[in-house]
């Protein structure tokens, strides 16, 4: 079992009223899975992937990623486990104005432990950049990218530390339906040959169609329950 919430609550408190973003919300995941959650706008699906990776703390209940029970570490603990074992892909614009497409990639580097030499990591981040289609586009700052494009470069940022966990938000929302296979496909690649586990937002059920056999949730204000189709023969 790689990740497992138990009863997770977000609360946020707005012109004095309180919403439940997220309300008890409990799941595991093996290893090596492909997860889809799916809901509306507003149901709560960004706020569940910030309490899975550890970016927003729950007001309640626990997430324990291999074994590790986040929210019992210190915040520097979790900072690297985070780093070591999690590739984000955000929702919205995530990158470094002034660094290029290439030092956006190679960035959570930085972040890593001190024995980590980012030069090292250019081929990959080359070969990372090329995969997302943007071998041409290395030397490029993200003002000079159009928006799917400064997309791609974050899906590309996400592997650079290989982590064993990807959480994407809506990851391919503003892409085109080639650039969106390319991305699936890229991430099917990683999920068979690497084992890497997916957990991916989208409000777009082409995702859940053309990836084979994905665990699907669905999240309805704050509410998670599964609703992978079972196979009626089995
Ligand atoms: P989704 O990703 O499914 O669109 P979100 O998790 O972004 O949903 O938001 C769930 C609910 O929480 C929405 O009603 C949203 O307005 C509210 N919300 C999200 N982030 C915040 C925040 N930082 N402060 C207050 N309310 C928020
Ligand atoms: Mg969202």
């Amino acid at each position: 079992m790689i990740i497992k919430c138990n009863n997770l609550v977000k609360t946020y408190h707005q012109e004095g009223q309180d919403l439940r973003a997220v309300d008890n919300a409990s799941f595991s995941v093996e290893a090596g899975a492909f997860v889809a959650i799916l809901g509306h706008s507003g149901s709560g699906k960004t706020t569940l992937l910030s309490l899975i990776g550890g970016l927003a703390r729950p007001d309640a209940g626990s997430i324990i990623i291999n074994d590790v029970d986040c929210w019992q570490q210190s915040e520097a603990q979790l900072a690297i486990m985070r780093n070591q074992t999690i590739g984000f892909i955000f929702q919205f614009g995530s990158l470094i104005p002034t660094l290029t497409a290439i030092e956006n990639v190679l960035l959570p580097l930085s972040f890593a432990d001190a024995g980590t030499n980012p030069a090292e990591n250019i081929p990959l981040a080359r070969e990372l950049l090329d995969q997302v289609g943007l071998a041409d586009k290395e030397n490029a700052f993200p003002a000079h990218l159009s928006g799917g494009q400064q997309r791609r470069v974050a899906i590309a940022r996400a592997f650079i530390n290989r982590p064993s966990i990807i959480l994407a938000d809506e990851p391919t929302g503003d892409l085109d339906e080639e650039t969106e296979r390319e991305i699936l496909d890229i991430f099917r690649h990683y999920n068979t040959e690497q084992k890497t586990t997916f957990l991916v937002v989208t409000h777009n059920s082409s995702l859940v169609s053309t990836q084979h056999n994905p665990r699907t949730f669905l999240m309805k204000s704050g509410q998670l329950s599964e609703t992978t189709a079972k196979n009626e023969s089995a």
